[in-house]
């Protein structure tokens, strides 16, 4: 397949009258590169985020060997695409024939749960392994993160004491695991978060081998620009490192969005355009799902022209017959755009390609790689290491 620069060169070259991902290989082995290299413990690429084959063999590649897969799909995905690959079960409510795939025909010894019932199910359906790693994911407060994941799953960590000892025997390896949500705006929601673990550790007594801090790093969008990733990873460790933990134990985490934001960005083409809204070929049922579901905010540039002039704010509607196809953005672009014009839409590798359905006969995509930079980057230049302080957390010198 012939492969463009960008996104410029590609619409010049093809015209595509459907929607276009682009991907990005060099962005995803950055980030896989550097959770591998500054994460201080292991790093689970979580699956859900974007299950891209090729975007998971470009992981692996890069050193993540670790996946944390929600399903019996996403187990045979990982399974078939990476045979090497250690996958981890931690959606904590599982059928019990679920887990019994999982662990006899894709050697899955790792899972979670937040009840006494999920850990006698693994227990029939393991017929009570002596080789299993059980995480007992608690609820953590989801207070700095654009995404709440917190009143689905997790155990309050004051009645997780007998969870922790029952799971603590039947375990070779026990794990305290959370979530903080998505896109967590500050270090300071790993530190609550494992604060909560310390309770629970304590209240239980029981000994820990693994700490997982899940999800929730963050990426750039339009007004989240968040502290850099170095400073999340400092603030783990030091907390984590303070745990009454000893000293083999493990720290894991699980990022989706940030191993997959910067991989995608997508091509669409204006249909028609009446007032400050753009009829778009993608939107709510495809790859713009967040845009319309959520509100989020993606950055946008308008191709083929340059980006002089007056811009103004516009909303995007979708392509089906539905009114909920309508991304209000806003977004920023400039005042002429017209029907037949090509708008690039960035960050769109976490939450977006995942998404597409086919509703209404619409969801066909085609896909090329790319060479030239995201939109945004948490993994380049001053996003490295930004020295404004805020939202980042200090601790007294040791
Ligand atoms: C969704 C999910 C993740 C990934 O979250 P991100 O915010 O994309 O990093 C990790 N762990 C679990 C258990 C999840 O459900």
């Amino acid at each position: 397949m012939h492969n463009f620069h960008d996104a410029q060169e590609l619409t010049k070259a093809l015209c595509p009258d459907i929607p276009v991902l682009l991907n990005r290989p060099h962005a995803a082995r950055r980030a896989a590169r550097y959770f591998v290299e500054q994460f201080p413990g292991k790093s689970l690429y979580a699956v859900k985020a974007n299950p891209s084959p090729a975007l998971l063999k470009l992981l692996f590649s890069e050193g993540v060997t670790h996946y944390d897969v929600a399903s019996i799909d996403e187990v045979r995905l990982v399974r078939s695409t990476l045979p090497d690959a250690v996958v981890c079960f931690m959606h904590p409510i599982k059928s019990e024939g679920v887990i019994r795939e999982a662990y006899a025909e894709h050697g899955v010894r790792v899972f979670s749960l937040d009840t006494m019932e999920e850990l006698e199910k693994i227990e029939r359906a393991t017929d009570n392994a002596d080789d299993l790693t059980l995480c007992v994911r608690i609820k953590v407060a989801s207070e700095f993160a654009q995404i709440s994941l917190a009143s689905k799953f997790g155990i309050d960590v004051a009645d997780s004491a007998a969870l922790l000892q029952r799971a603590r025997q039947a375990a070779d390896e026990l794990g305290i695991c959370f979530h903080v949500g998505s896109q967590a705006m500050t270090p300071l929601a790993y530190v609550h978060a494992l604060e909560r673990v310390r309770t629970a550790i304590v209240e239980a007594s029981v000994t820990v081998d693994i700490v997982n801090v899940g999800g929730g790093f963050p990426s750039i969008y339009p007004d989240m620009t968040p502290p850099s990733l170095n400073h999340y990873f400092s603030a783990i460790d030091r907390t984590f490192e303070d745990l009454p933990i000893s000293y083999s134990a493990e720290l894991w985490c699980e990022p989706g969005r940030a191993l997959s934001a910067e991989y995608n960005s997508l091509i669409v083409k204006v249909e028609q355009r009446r007032g400050n809204e753009l009829y778009i070929n993608d939107g709510a049922y495809g790859t713009l799902f967040d845009a319309a579901h959520i509100g989020w905010r993606f950055p946008v540039q308008l191709l083929g022209k340059g980006s002089e002039g007056a811009t103004m704010e516009y909303s995007f509607y979708g392509p089906t017959c539905d009114d909920i196809d309508h991304m209000a953005g806003p977004f920023l672009l400039p005042e002429d755009v017209k029907a037949g014009d090509y708008i690039e839409i960035g960050m769109l590798g976490a939450y977006g390609s995942a998404m597409r359905t086919k509703f209404n006969g619409y969801g066909s995509i085609d896909d090329y790689d790319v060479a030239d930079e995201p939109m945004a980057s948490v993994y380049v230049g001053d996003n490295l290491d930004r020295t404004d302080r805020e939202n980042v957390v200090s601790f007294p010198g040791v």
